[in-house]
């Protein structure tokens, strides 16, 4: 039988001074020290990734960051490159996460860019994929979902030392306190392991985690964690306080 490690992952979005960040994570590093067979991954604002590497350091708890630019380096003022965040001690980077593609021009041309940049770099890209109210209701979930896969992926190569997570993330259940039911959510991860399967081959479709996130919180995750394509969450709101953040890690 197949086996994927449960990922927890938390986005702090633009909260928490560097300060703050050490503090939740020192916080958050004691509530889960009995915690094994979860893989555990924050990710705080690029201000508090180095500060919060140290604190993390030789914990189960990995670092990403929330956002990248493709190029290695050069006159891209505001822009930050893989191998910064690998200095900075990320392993994994969030990519297209709904409100870089809402509110800051994410293409799926420049999240493809980004997911081919981290995969060369060893980083792990978390590629973020999700419909809007209005897509579903027009019942075009599916296709949307296949183009942000089929673009954002053009070109990438897997193998043993590379791999990625991606997460769904309905538009509509983002910090709406709206998830979507366990019925939508299972649907929807068997589709993309499913593409992931006739782009990567069966082997990788099997290893690779499928997050679902949008209003996952204390009292919903472990109905979510028992779907056979959920691999774990991608957590916004409930991440940013270290008791609610353990809770869904101790699902
Ligand atoms: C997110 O922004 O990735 C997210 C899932 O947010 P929330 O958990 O707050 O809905």
């Amino acid at each position: 039988m197949e086996y994927r490690i449960p990922l927890i992952a938390g986005n702090w979005k633009m909260f928490k001074t560097g300060n703050e960040a050490v503090d939740a994570a020192t916080q958050l590093v004691k509530l889960v020290s009995d915690i094994e067979n979860v893989d555990i991954v924050i990710a705080p604002p690029y201000t508090s990734l180095a500060v919060v590497s140290e604190v993390i350091r030789d914990t189960r708890i990995d670092l990403s960051a929330q956002d990248l630019y493709w190029e290695k380096e050069g006159a891209y003022t505001g822009q930050i490159s893989a191998s910064m965040l690998i200095s900075a001690g990320c392993q994994y980077v969030i990519i297209g996460h709904s409100e870089r593609r809402q509110l800051f021009g994410e293409t799926n041309d420049t999240v493809n860019n980004k997911i081919k940049a981290a995969s060369a770099s060893g980083l792990i890209p978390i590629l973020c994929v999700g419909e809007t109210e209005t897509q579903r209701d027009e019942k075009k979930t599916f296709s949307v979902l296949d183009k942000q896969m089929e673009k954002g992926l053009e070109g990438l190569t897997l193998d043993e030392h590379h791999s990625l997570v991606i997460a769904y993330e309905p538009v509509w259940a983002i910090g709406t306190g709206k998830s979507a039911t366990p019925d939508q959510v299972q649907e929807v991860h068997a589709f993309l392991r499913d593409l992931v399967e006739k782009r990567f081959g069966n082997m990788l479709a099997k290893a690779t985690r499928i997050l679902y996130g949008g209003s996952v919180k204390p009292d919903n995750v472990s109905e979510l964690m028992t779907l056979p394509d959920v691999d774990g969450a991608l957590v916004g709101g409930a991440s940013l306080q270290p008791d609610s953040f353990s809770k869904i890690i101790h699902f």
